[in-house]
């Protein structure tokens, strides 16, 4: 048995010495662009046996969140598992790729073909593994939510390699390299963490301490293309054209929700992480290659909960009656598949006939029946005078982008 790189072991990195984050640019998905970047990363790391120890498998961890289509990027591109796969088995390691995204429980196949996955480890001679079918094992876990968590047992025999995407997020206003581990709990217990922590604060602190329990060996983070806007599905793909890296996953998130312009205080897994820890706050930047002294992109599009995240909890509960998108099912899209219902950790979502809907006085805005709809039939739906307030914050905005 192997844990990865538990950064929580009680080292002190508040200073940011010898925490580094690895930064270079990259412009394309083709293997001509994508393969020396990860060369050139992983080499100013300390090479591959940093990334990914010699002795047992490597873990290719993509963010497979929903059985999405590469060009909407919500998911990994497929470019980063094919070529990372193809060049840790050229240095003799033994490669698998697999993630549990919400949807896994009903239809992991059709995870991996829509995302690409299928055909990248199909071309790297690698086989994807479903971590349902795999088995499990328990982990200790200091939390004030939980005591233990179930991980998928593959993970626990290899060493992960994390393959995150950069995107906002509307509960956590960041996802990247934190929030990718949670896809190597198998199944359900993922959807059981949102009823455990069901406000957004209280969720930020578990994945917080579920970090020294689920942190990979090494992460990269495909930002080449990621998303802004009401992520993880319903934002809107952007360029980036940066791939970060780093063995602390809590430094790494620190250097992306910096880059995208987010204060620590946005982004509460960033601000609980510098705080107990577990990464600094302001952690050495190594650019690779073509490099700047800072790249820090002004005009992201954040999640339009951004400013709920400053409000004390008593105003909250009002703003966010206010505020709230809540998700709703298109009718005329949804196809029964029950996706939704099987993920949905509050028995919100259920079938009536043949189409899902949603009780909205028993939902928690956790957002796992969006991740999981393939049929991109639930959209998050603004309500009174929220719909004010992002209509201005749109036109905003697309007259900035006009202007630059
Ligand atoms: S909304 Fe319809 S199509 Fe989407 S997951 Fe639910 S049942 Fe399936
Ligand atoms: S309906 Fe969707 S957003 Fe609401 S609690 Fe269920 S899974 Fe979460």
């Amino acid at each position: 048995m192997y844990y990865n790189n538990l950064i929580g072991n009680g080292s002190d990195y508040t200073d940011g010495a010898g925490v580094r984050v690895f930064v270079a640019r990259a412009y394309s998905y083709e293997e001509a662009d994508i393969r020396p970047v990860l060369e050139a990363l992983a080499e100013a790391a300390g090479g591959w046996d940093v990334v990914a120890p010699p002795g047992r498998p490597a873990l290719v961890k993509p963010n497979l969140m929903a059985a999405r289509e590469p060009a909407r990027a919500v998911t990994t591109h497929p470019a980063f598992i094919g070529v990372l796969a193809t060049i840790l088995r050229e240095r003799g390691r033994e490669v698998i790729v697999g993630d549990s995204p919400a949807g896994a429980v009903r239809g992991i196949k059709r995870v991996w073909e829509n995302t690409g996955a299928a055909a990248a480890a199909r071309a790297a001679g690698v086989p994807l593994v479903s971590f349902e079918a795999s088995g499990s094992v328990t982990r200790r876990v200091n939390s004030r939510f939980i005591d233990e968590i179930r991980v998928a047992r593959v993970c626990d025999e290899a060493a992960v390699i994390g393959v995150a995407k950069l995107k906002t997020h509307f509960l956590t206003t960041l996802t990247g390299a934190v929030k990718n581990c949670l896809g190597i709990i198998p199944g359900l217990a993922k959807a059981e963490l949102h009823r455990r922590a069901p406000h957004p604060e209280d969720f930020s602190e578990l994945l917080v301490d579920l970090i020294p329990a689920l942190a990979p060996t090494f992460t990269f983070v495909d930002g080449v293309v990621g998303l802004e806007g009401d992520g993880p599905a319903s934002g809107d793909a952007r360029e980036f054209n940066v791939v970060v890296a780093g063995d602390n996953v809590a430094a790494v998130d620190v250097v992306l929700a910096r880059m995208l312009g987010f204060a620590p205080e946005d982004v509460l897994t960033v601000k609980l992480s510098i705080e107990r820890g577990l990464a600094p706050a302001d952690p050495e930047v190594v650019w690779v290659g073509e490099g700047y002294a800072e790249l820090v992109f002004g005009d992201v599009a954040a999640p339009g909960s951004l400013w709920l995240r400053h409000l004390p909890r008593p105003l909250l509960r009002f703003a966010g009656r206010q505020f709230v998108i809540r998700p709703a099912v298109v009718a005329d899209r949804c196809d029964g598949c029950e996706q939704c219902v099987a993920s949905c950790p509050v028995g919100a979502a259920r079938l009536s006939g043949d189409v899902a809907s949603i009780d909205p006085a028993k939902c928690i805005q956790c957002l796992c029946c969006c991740e999981t709809c393939a049929a991109e039939a639930i959209r998050l739906k603004p309500l009174r005078v929220a719909r004010l307030y992002y209509g201005i914050r749109d036109l905003n905005r697309r007259r900035r982008r006009r202007r630059s």
